[in-house]
């Protein structure tokens, strides 16, 4: 039951819509386009489309992994799509996007875990769109259980050049097995340490936590550390909120002035940019923080 989450005050949004907010809408509507902005009737949605913003999923609907925190369905994915990169490109170019997000569900059914997917997927967006700023989220392409070829997969993805490569931690050392079984705490880091070795200093690689699912303030600050040991640049820290009955239940709600400390903390490690507070999402500013990160 919901009875004891009461969401306190600055768990609220204001709804302004912009004149580029509009327009988009204008343009998403009647078009089958899956935006993760409306699929996961994100918060900030006004706020990073007034920039044209935009977040993406491909891959399909099914995920091959189950974390605690996610309300993507498990399930057995579909045949690959190869048309999709394409279509996506055309969307990015079509919708005149300054940034956009392109995530993924996780596709251990695929030989390279779904490499060549997002590698075309920048490839696409890129020569339709050379102007937008591109950061991808994939899976760790399996390197948790085979760090070999998962390094291969990582290296197509090297190959076509993100601005932003990011792959999310989401919790800390302790919980980790729980609410990411299919991950592991430490291939995590080595794997952001390795994109950090294979990607031009250009390229930002960035990470996301999730607070609220039962960690201390002690095991984020220890989390920040060994981000920012991995080579990581840019991190977002957020408020898990619990998507459904069936899900984990919030564990405490993080104060403002917590999520502010969080930030002085990140940002005394050395940080390029650190985005934490109880609404922020991965995606949340993406290409301020894109920015942020060249310039350090
Ligand atoms: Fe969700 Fe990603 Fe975990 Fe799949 S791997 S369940 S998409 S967080």
């Amino acid at each position: 039951s919901r009875n004891t989450d009461v969401r306190p005050p600055w768990i609220k949004v204001t709804a302004t819509q912009g004149a580029e907010y509009r327009d988009l809408s204008q343009l998403v509507r009647g078009k089958s386009l899956n935006t993760v902005c409306q699929q996961a009737a994100c918060p900030n949605i006004f706020e990073c489309w007034e920039q044209r913003e935009v977040s993406f999923i491909v891959g399909g609907e099914d995920c091959t992994r189950r974390c605690a925190f996610c309300q993507i369905r498990t399930g057995k994915p579909g045949p690959l799509d190869r048309d999709e990169p394409r279509r996506l490109g055309a969307a990015v170019s079509y919708l005149r996007l300054n940034f956009v997000v392109v995530t993924m569900v996780a596709r251990d059914d695929l030989h390279d875990g779904g490499a060549w997917l997002i590698a075309e997927c920048i490839r696409q967006i890129r020569s339709q769109s050379p102007d937008c700023g591109i950061e991808v989220l994939p899976s760790d392409f399996g390197y948790a259980r085979n760090p070999e070829r998962g390094g291969e997969s990582l290296r197509t993805v090297v190959d076509a050049a993100p601005d932003v490569f990011a792959f999310n931690l989401e919790t800390t050392r302790r919980l980790f097995s729980d609410i990411r079984p299919a991950f592991d705490y430490e291939r995590s880091l080595e794997y952001l340490a390795l994109a950090r070795e294979l990607m031009p200093t250009s390229t930002a690689i960035k990470s996301n936590i999730i607070v609220g699912m039962g960690e201390t303030d002690e095991e984020v600050f220890d989390c920040l550390r060994d981000l920012r040991q991995a080579g990581v640049s840019l991190v977002t820290i957020g408020q898990y909120l619990q998507p459904s009955d069936g899900h984990l239940r919030v564990d405490r709600y993080v104060t403002p002035e917590q999520f502010a400390a969080y930030r002085t903390h990140g940002l005394d490690l050395g940080l390029a940019h650190i985005e934490a507070g109880p609404l922020v999402r991965s995606s949340y500013h993406a290409g301020d923080q894109a920015e942020s990160a060249k310039a350090w």
